[in-house]
């Protein structure tokens, strides 16, 4: 019989045991922050994912896209696969050599049956490894500013399951051992059960005026928070009608809650935001989007295409030691150079003594990841500040190569010659407009739309109708002036205009003066 545990990569012992691999992973409770490293490999190699309802799909989109994914549910009352039909299938999978990622919400080993499905694949003989999740447990609490333990208030905390009747009879929950003012509670799946449970705790001892906190879909952008005490929760609940999935904390701790509230006090927090950058490469933004307790809402509206004819970028790529400076105008320019490069059997050493500029500090980090470190990146992103910078490092008569998209602005290229420089417009790539059937009501559903370029505008403008209408009451975030130009050119006004290229540029502007909306309570 075959156990999981020895020495070595994952992959090393895949390779060399029969069947297959199984990983059963925590996803954390939400936030795709929160999975571990090892989650990501994990899912980055598996060829079927086994999941339910906690999944969230930025967490299942690092599976690839050839990886099989099968949803089993488990959501109450959904139709959905039996624990003992969700096991088999696992077993079976990694019996018939698939390398199968089991996804739960939370933590693996916390009320969520991982120590039953490991049991039956050790019985099965197919390899097994936990790959250990942060549980609701710990993290609800802290995303709603409750420290487990404060020195001020207990000296212990309890996770417990709210899942059992307690008036029923049967619950196996020791209430005289809970019912303990210094240690926090934490109850699980209590939702259903609440009053029964409060009553009890209050039988046992516990004071009416302790306060309860309970935190639902906690690490997401839908994060919701009350605070009651013992004697007003369950009347609380009822009032906001709070459902599941959810963590109740009990105890004094949940008092510092008014000083550490973090999540859910940013100003981004719980905001919808229109993504409109071409998927790849929206990825940071999506990702800081998350951070600040956004709800990223991906929307293309331009794709990055090559260029009508591809034969100049390949030419000036095969010379690229032939200039005195190439510019690269965007990260796109600059992926779209190295993949040339790549197709050429070039490398970086192609660039000999020329020198090179990055229009922002975006696409500077695209060269770096590439070996180079831009000789000059101007402080503002507008093509007259790259222009005055490169006409002070030139001289007369030097050629300057600027590799961009075909659809380039002129005004670079204008200045530069005007002051008699050579200079060679080279089309990288191109942008094409597209957009999904429901842009428009994507697009109304959110609270701030974002914009990276004029071309994602117009491309937007065309494809909702009634736009400027429909902006009235967001807010409309863009990278640089050029972009708010456009947006001024398309009847909609920029409310935040991010100096800096980037993600980072746009969250902090966005959260300089956030979205005009209420603030989450
Ligand atoms: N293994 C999971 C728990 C699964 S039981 C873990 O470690 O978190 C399901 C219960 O977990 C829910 O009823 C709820 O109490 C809690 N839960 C899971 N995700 C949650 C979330 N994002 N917010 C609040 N509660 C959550």
């Amino acid at each position: 019989m075959s156990t999981a545990v020895s020495s070595g990569s994952p992959d090393h012992r895949a390779a060399k045991t029969s069947p297959g691999y199984v990983w059963l992973v925590g996803a954390g409770p939400g936030d795709p922050g929160l999975l571990t490293l090892k989650a990501a490999r994990a899912l980055r190699d598996c060829d079927a994912l086994v999941y339910d309802y906690l999944a969230s799909p930025a967490v299942l989109a690092l599976a690839s896209p050839q990886c099989e994914k099968i949803y089993v549910g488990k959501k109450a009352g959904a139709h959905t696969l039996s624990q003992d039909e969700i096991t088999e299938l696992i077993v079976r999978l990694g019996s018939a050599g698939r390398r199968v990622v089991r996804l739960k919400g939370g933590d693996v080993f916390v009320f969520a049956r991982g120590g039953e499905e490991a049991a039956a694949l050790h019985a099965a003989g197919v390899p097994f490894e936990i790959v250990l999740g942060i549980t609701s447990a710990l993290a609800a609490p802290a995303y709603a500013g409750i420290p487990l333990t404060h020195r001020d208030y207990n000296t212990s905390f309890t996770v417990a399951t709210g899942h059992e009747d307690p008036s029923k009879g049967y619950s196996s929950l020791d209430f005289a051992k809970l019912a303990n003012p210094a240690q926090t509670l934490i109850l699980l799946m209590a939702m259903g059960n609440l009053a029964a449970i409060v009553n009890r705790l209050r039988d046992n001892g516990l004071p009416g005026e302790l306060p309860v906190a309970i935190v639902r879909e906690a690490t997401k952008p839908a994060q919701e928070t009350i605070v009651a005490t013992l004697a007003t929760i369950v009347a609380e609940v009822e009032r906001t009608q709070f459902a599941a999935p959810a963590v109740v904390v009990i105890g004094n701790v949940v008092r510092e809650r008014e000083a550490i509230r973090w999540f859910d006090a940013a100003p981004l927090f719980g905001k919808r935001v229109l993504v409109t950058r071409p998927e790849r490469e929206s990825d940071d933004l999506t990702s800081r989007l998350w951070e600040a307790g956004a709800q990223p809402v991906p929307a293309p509206t331009i794709a990055i295409a090559p260029p009508d004819d591809a034969g100049p970028a390949g030419d000036a790529v095969r010379r690229l030691d032939s200039y005195a400076w190439v510019v690269f105008t965007s990260p796109n320019g600059v992926a779209a150079c190295f993949r040339i490069l790549e197709e050429q059997g070039g490398d970086a050493r192609r660039f000999g003594r020329t020198r090179v500029a990055a229009i922002g500090r975006a696409t500077a980090q695209s060269l770096r990841t590439h070996g180079i470190v831009a000789d000059y990146v101007p402080g503002r992103f507008i093509a007259e500040q790259l222009g005055s910078g490169l006409l002070e490092r030139t001289d007369d008569g030097e050629t300057i190569l600027l590799f961009g998209a075909q659809e380039m602005r002129r005004t670079l290229g204008s200045i530069l010659r005007e002051r008699g420089r050579i200079v060679e417009s080279v089309a990288a790539y191109k942008t094409t407009a597209v957009a999904s059937p429901d842009l428009a009501d994507l697009a109304e559903t959110c609270d701030v739309w974002t914009f990276a370029s004029g071309s994602a505008v117009r491309s937007f403008v065309a494809n909702v109708p009634g736009a400027a209408d429909l902006a009235q009451d967001k807010t409309i975030a863009c990278f640089g002036p050029v972009t708010a130009a456009a947006l001024r050119e398309a009847g909609l006004a920029a409310d935040v205009v991010a100096e800096e290229a980037g993600a980072g540029g746009l969250i902090a502007a966005l959260t300089a003066s956030p979205p005009r909306m209420d603030a989450a309570v």
